[in-house]
């Protein structure tokens, strides 16, 4: 983690060094990525450990929801980023300027892609050895950045040797289109989780399974609605029994439901209503009955 952030640190520095010996604003667009980048995983870091915190009286739910604020406001910054790059590129197309010391600040451009190159190469083979969807999600991404600058560096030769000024900014441009594509996915993602996404279709089926294995002729279980909250999975149902159990033996048949579910899906937190079997409760909105 600090060798990625030392490393995000060194690219930045090389990039903005290289767009000012320069005065491209495709490098510029290439160094734009690298600070949302960087301020988007300082801000998720952050929001990771106050989704990590304890349940308290105030949110006795947990702080889970957090890392989709985080992923929204990242997705926004991006946008916001990508909105001014493109602002500058269209400044630049109408009144063009030769580009200065382009020798050097390719230069600087390449130590930086081979920096990336090395950090994402190692993030994914790290990955892989232990099984961290966000960390290969992380070095993926570091690699879509080092093609990127790949591009506009040759983005930058090519307008070097034609002479064609308005290249430069029609790469940044494009570079700046897909950064705004990145963050409106981001928010996209962000926005749909806080909305109570229900669980994955493969974590549904799983419960469905497991309260088929309870399911007979005495107990019916319905109204099974899931969601999900950052890593914590939420499933509420009802479980319909005969009206002549003790509260005992439902209780006790209720306890082993919920210990089979927590087995089969890990991080699931379940909230079941015991009914007898011709009594159903209603949440008083006709249209949340499922
Ligand atoms: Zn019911």
């Amino acid at each position: 983690m600090k060798l990625s952030i030392a490393v995000a640190l060194a690219t930045m520095a090389l990039k903005f060094g290289a767009w000012w010996l320069t005065g491209s604003v495709g490098l510029l667009s290439d160094a734009m990525e690298s600070v949302v980048n960087l301020a988007g995983a300082g801000f998720g870091l952050m929001m990771v450990t106050l989704a990590a915190q304890p349940p308290d009286a105030e949110h006795p739910y947990g702080h889970h929801k957090a890392e989709y604020f985080s992923g929204g406001f990242e997705g926004l910054l991006i946008v916001i980023a990508a909105l001014a790059i493109i602002g500058t590129a269209v400044q630049r197309l109408l009144s063009p300027q030769p580009l200065e010391a382009v020798g050097i600040g390719l230069a600087l451009s390449i130590v930086s892609a081979v920096f990336n190159g090395v950090l994402a190469w190692s993030m994914v083979r790290e990955a892989r050895r232990s099984r961290s969807m966000a960390l290969q999600a992380d070095g993926r991404h570091l690699f879509t950045d080092v093609w990127t600058t790949v591009g506009v560096v040759l983005g930058v030769t090519a307008v070097q040797i034609t002479g064609w000024l308005w290249l430069d900014p029609v790469i940044a441009i494009a570079v700046a289109a897909n950064i705004a594509r990145e963050g409106g996915l981001l928010v996209w993602h962000s926005a749909d989780g806080l909305m109570d996404h229900a669980l994955e279709p493969e974590v549904r089926q799983q419960i469905d399974r497991t309260l088929e294995e309870f399911a007979h002729q005495a107990i019916r279980f319905d109204h099974v609605v899931t969601r999900r909250a950052g890593t914590r999975r939420f499933v509420d149902m009802h479980m319909h029994m005969p009206a002549g159990w003790t509260l005992g033996r439902a209780a006790a048949v209720r306890g082993s439901v919920e210990q089979a579910l927590m087995s089969a899906v890990p991080g699931l937190r379940a909230s079941i209503q015991l009914l007898p079997l011709d009594v159903e409760a209603h949440f008083g909105d006709s249209k949340d009955l499922i």
